[in-house]
């Protein structure tokens, strides 16, 4: 898949792109809409977005990360950040799109007494200098804590995040950390506590696929076994 030529992209409005968008997306089976879906939380909703599954086909994948390199083009970027597998996945299809070739690293994120935490390996410290050029990637972005934590991250450093780069948006405004956010697609979804869903008083089949696959995900991993050969 090619980003769609310039002629095409200034004709075709915000909402047309985001739709296309979101058919991608559905492709995937990442975005599921018209559906009455239980969260694991608990809560209901009509649509859903599952990250894991987003960047699942590599030439959509490919696809998105030039549109989002294609909007940052006019910014120099030396370096391409972003942490998770998903986003990881997504950063690295907008680096090599991007034409300041930037090179690419990532964050480990992890929780550390119930807070999130933010580190950059010990290899990858050398690359963030003063005045370093960031742009920083993200799959899904709801609260945007995870993407202030790089911002610091790359401030501690001396470096500047230009902007943020995303292929789903779920929060109202388009930044964070008062860093310009552009995503593929920007759109919430309300969800519903069981007794106040308007689904269920509609009386629309409860959908549990996605929780019941998160229940197997946890049966389905492999351990090494300890051999007396070794
Ligand atoms: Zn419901």
């Amino acid at each position: 898949m090619t980003p769609p030529r310039e002629k095409n992209s200034s004709a075709m409005d915000a909402e047309v792109r985001e739709k296309i968008h979101l058919e991608i997306l559905k492709r995937t089976g990442a975005y599921q809409s018209n559906d009455h879906i239980l969260l694991p939380s608990g809560h209901h909703t009509g649509e859903f977005i599952e990250k894991t599954l987003v960047t699942t086909e590599p030439s959509f994948t490919e696809g998105l990360g030039a549109v989002i390199a294609k909007h940052f083009a006019q910014w120099p970027v030396d370096v391409v950040l972003s942490t998770g597998p998903g986003a990881l996945i997504l950063s690295h299809c907008v680096a090599r799109a991007h034409p300041s070739r930037p090179i690419l690293i990532y964050g480990n994120k992890r929780m550390v007494a119930g807070k999130r935490r933010v580190a950059l390996p010990a290899e990858f410290h050398r690359l963030i200098r003063p005045g370093t050029k960031v742009l920083l990637i993200e799959d899904l972005v709801s609260t945007g804590t995870t993407l202030k934590l790089l911002i610091k991250l790359v401030e501690q450093f001396g470096g500047q995040v230009v902007g943020i780069g995303a292929l789903w948006r779920r929060t109202k405004r388009a930044e964070v950390g008062g860093k310009p956010v552009f995503s593929l697609v920007s759109r919430d979804f309300p969800t519903y506590p069981p007794e106040s869903c308007p689904l269920c008083k509609k009386g629309v089949p409860l959908n549990e696929e996605f929780v019941r696959r998160r229940q197997q995900r946890k049966v389905s991993s492999v351990v090494e076994r300890k051999t007396p050969s070794g």
